[in-house]
């Protein structure tokens, strides 16, 4: 694989960075990365993503763009409303960036399907940011056993969470280490509560981020810390996630 004269114009930026450089871009190229929800988060995430790149990109969505997504789902324009939002992204994504290979799967994930979407698609890291915890649940449960890198961001009011799990690693968390195992757990959702449109901005490119430094990769492995942005308190900080024993999705 190399780099086209206009890859190398288009990637100028990253390409002149160290810890890319013209190696980075080619496994950015070659990379696979499934976005699981084309919402607030996903929105600039996948723009990002397009933007540096990824070779390969898979959208999950089974919604249609609403008025009320347009405060912060900025994939979209006023005229999209109605579409449904895999189509949307597609298009969006095209224009953005021709280079990138684009499947939009209009489907929920859940626990029955998500290993055969995996299976389907090979991706090389998965962003999840998606909007209810029962998905959450049934990809990070996927991408542990088929062991790919999660990268998962979630918004509440004004508070952002993000994380980065290999459960499958000695010593490293995976997503139930973190959340628990209860389904029925409330919150990491802003179907019905309300958000500030700009944080899901924030976390969406960090996720981006995140996907990137994944594949290429550079600097310091995030896997086994969280990041928690408090965007009334002007602060983000970074806990340590322990890995837990007796978890039972990827304890001994
Ligand atoms: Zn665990």
């Amino acid at each position: 694989m190399s780099l086209t004269d206009a890859e190398l114009e288009r990637y100028a930026r990253h390409i002149v960075l160290r810890e890319i450089g013209g190696g980075g871009q080619m496994r950015l190229k070659a990379a696979r990365v499934l976005v699981i929800g084309a919402g607030g988060i996903g929105s600039p995430a996948i723009e990002y993503l397009a933007a540096a790149g990824i070779g390969t990109l898979g959208v999950v969505d089974d919604d249609t763009v609403s008025l009320s997504n347009l405060q912060r789902q900025t994939l979209y324009a006023t005229a999209d409303v109605g579409q449904p939002k895999a189509q949307a992204a597609r298009s969006r994504v095209a224009a953005l960036n021709p280079e990138i290979a684009f499947t939009g799967f209009e489907q929920r994930i859940d626990a029955d399907n998500a290993a055969a979407l995996i299976d389907d698609f090979r991706p090389h890291v998965i962003l999840d940011g998606c909007d209810n915890f029962a998905t959450r649940l049934a990809v990070a449960d996927a991408t542990l056993r088929h062991r790919v890198p999660l990268v998962s961001a979630a918004v509440s009011e004004f508070e952002g969470q993000l994380g980065v799990f290999r459960g499958w690693e000695a010593g490293k968390p995976c997503y139930r280490c973190f959340v628990g195992h209860d389904p029925e757990r409330p919150g990491i959702s802003c179907a019905e509560q309300g958000v500030l449109g700009a944080l899901t901005g924030v976390m969406g490119s960090l996720a981006a981020l995140e996907a990137l430094r994944a594949i290429v990769p550079f600097g310091e492995d995030p896997a086994g810390k969280l990041l928690l942005v408090d965007a009334l308190a002007f602060r983000f900080r970074t806990l340590t996630l322990p890995k837990d024993p007796g978890c039972p999705a990827c304890g001994t």
